[in-house]
């Protein structure tokens, strides 16, 4: 089986779901395109535990996991089934690489996971599970975390780090203008990195990369793009998703690696 590709989805904030914007069309373009997975995994930052856990649900509920939104957030539904099987696997392959992973039948999937899936795959039909981050992440862990997951993409799974390419939300709540310059610099930043296919590079990004601690206050945002680029079958050809700035601050861009991949 040729292994599917792995994703970098930017989720931005929730009202994305209702915000189509540039990302969200191109999204739905891209799940037309790609080879139909037997199933998804979704890293996200909303499910961070000690160690880590896989939601082995076979039905998963959908998690509004925010607050003082527009209410009609809080009525999508995304009824995907979950893959109890693939799970297991993703704990099996965790562990083996020393993640002392766990199968957590009761969890759902939070809005890092749905937000944008209702435009990759709107029809929900795509099995779907979730592998929480893991409380001693680091950059560098952050992308052995993805790798250790990365012969699943070879097992017909689609992974998928969502996050945000940039994520400082005191900003987000108090500024109503133009995308401020620093969120695309950093951003072009990261691009150069992923296009280059420079994992070294891109794992130092937080340290290095201009204005990096204030496109990422805290790092939980950035992590899912070092999993989806550790979880890659090639680091070439990576398809860049340009999603524009969104709320002045929120880079939605997102990215596609290993798309063309002969395996
Ligand atoms: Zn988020």
């Amino acid at each position: 089986m040729t292994a599917l590709p792995s994703l970098f989805i930017s989720h931005g904030a929730p009202t994305f779901a209702l915000e189509p914007g540039l990302a969200g069309p191109q999204l739905t373009a891209l799940g037309q395109v790609l080879p139909k997975p037997a199933a998804v995994l979704v890293v996200s930052p909303h499910w961070m535990t000690a160690t880590a856990l896989v939601s082995t649900s076979a039905k998963p509920a959908t998690i509004h996991d925010f607050g003082g939104f527009d209410p009609a957030l809080y009525r999508i539904s995304y009824p995907a089934p979950g893959h109890p099987g693939l799970a297991q696997r993703a704990v099996t392959l965790l562990r083996e690489a020393g993640w002392p992973a766990k199968p957590d039948e009761g969890r759902g999937l939070d809005h890092g996971a749905w937000v944008p899936l209702t435009f990759l795959f709107p029809d929900a039909q795509v099995p779907t599970f979730q592998v929480s981050m893991p409380a001693r992440l680091d950059s560098a862990s952050a992308f052995a975390f993805g790798k250790a997951l990365s012969p699943l993409a070879s097992e017909g799974v689609l992974i998928i780090g969502s996050g945000s390419l940039t994520h400082n939300l005191h900003e987000f709540r108090g500024h109503h203008g133009d995308a401020q310059p620093y969120a695309a610099e950093f951003a072009a930043w990261v691009r150069e990195a992923v296009e280059q296919g420079d994992t070294a590079r891109l794992v130092r990004t937080l340290d290095d990369a201009p204005h990096a601690r204030r496109a990422h206050p805290t790092p939980e945002h950035f992590w899912p793009l070092l999993v989806a680029a550790g979880a890659a079958p090639a680091t070439n050809p990576v398809q860049v998703i340009e999603g524009g700035v969104t709320h002045g601050v929120l880079s939605m861009d997102s990215f596609v690696f290993g798309h063309h991949a002969p395996h």
